[in-house]
Parts: C-alpha cells; sequence; structure tokens
C-alpha cells in the first residue's frame, strides 16, 4: 500500500484519501478543503491594514468628538505634527483656541467615524491627510 493517509467521510463515513476535496462515494466537500485558507477562506478574510484602521477610526473618532481641543485624535493616527499644532493652540491661547480646536476635532471625529473602513483606510492611512 501506499504511504497515504486516510481519514473517513463526516457525510457517509467513507474511508478515502487525506487529501480528497470530496467524498467519491456521496460528494460531500471535505472539511479540510474548506478550511484551506488559499482556496475557501481567502476571499473573506479582511486585509489586517484595513482591519488595523478600523480599529484606529473608532479609537480616533471617540478622542476627536472628546478630547478634540488638544489633537488626541491625530496623535491615535500618528499624526503628531497636526496634534502638536491643536494642542498648542490650545495650551498657548489658555483655552481660548480650544474653542476652536475642540469644534474641529469634534468635527472630524466625526467625519472619521462616517467613513467606511476602506475609505478611512485610504484616506488617513494610505494618503496621509491630516486635516479633515
Ligand atoms: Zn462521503
Amino acid at each position: 500500500m501506499s504511504s497515504q493517509t486516510m481519514k473517513y467521510c463526516p457525510t457517509c463515513g467513507a474511508q478515502i484519501a487525506s487529501n480528497s476535496q470530496m467524498c467519491p462515494k456521496c460528494g460531500a466537500i471535505q472539511p479540510t478543503y474548506l478550511n484551506e485558507p488559499s482556496r475557501a477562506a481567502g476571499k473573506l478574510e479582511v486585509d489586517p491594514a484595513i482591519r488595523d484602521a478600523a480599529s484606529k477610526k473608532l479609537a480616533a473618532g471617540i478622542c476627536g468628538i472628546l478630547l478634540g481641543a488638544f489633537g488626541t485624535h491625530k496623535f491615535v493616527l500618528g499624526m503628531t505634527t497636526a496634534g502638536i499644532i491643536m494642542a498648542a493652540t490650545t495650551i498657548l491661547t489658555c483655552g481660548i483656541g480650544g474653542a476652536v480646536m475642540g469644534t474641529i476635532g469634534m468635527i472630524e471625529g466625526i467625519i472619521y467615524l462616517s467613513k467606511s473602513d476602506d475609505d478611512f483606510y485610504e484616506t488617513y492611512v494610505v494618503e496621509k491627510k491630516s486635516w479633515f
């Protein structure tokens, strides 16, 4: 006999080759085939970069709305310069500029949250758009 390993079809119980994609007896698709990442799950898998951007979108959106005056949402997105400009404006004007910066932050936070994950990724991760 060959060294090929065998398995049992979960549908009909027939003994079949472990690398079979389909049971030759009952025609059932085999679980190993379904679990093969390159074949079955490939299209369903979300790009890790977009998944990462989606979590940043939520964090930056909330920070922008609540703490926008200090540029917190900019730091979340890695836009250090823009964040420093907002924080400095707020602090150096003893909070007077903070009203303006806070409004900008709130608007930006809402824009972030209103974008789709893909759109957010394109605009703020790929294009690195700093304002609005
Ligand atoms: Zn079968």
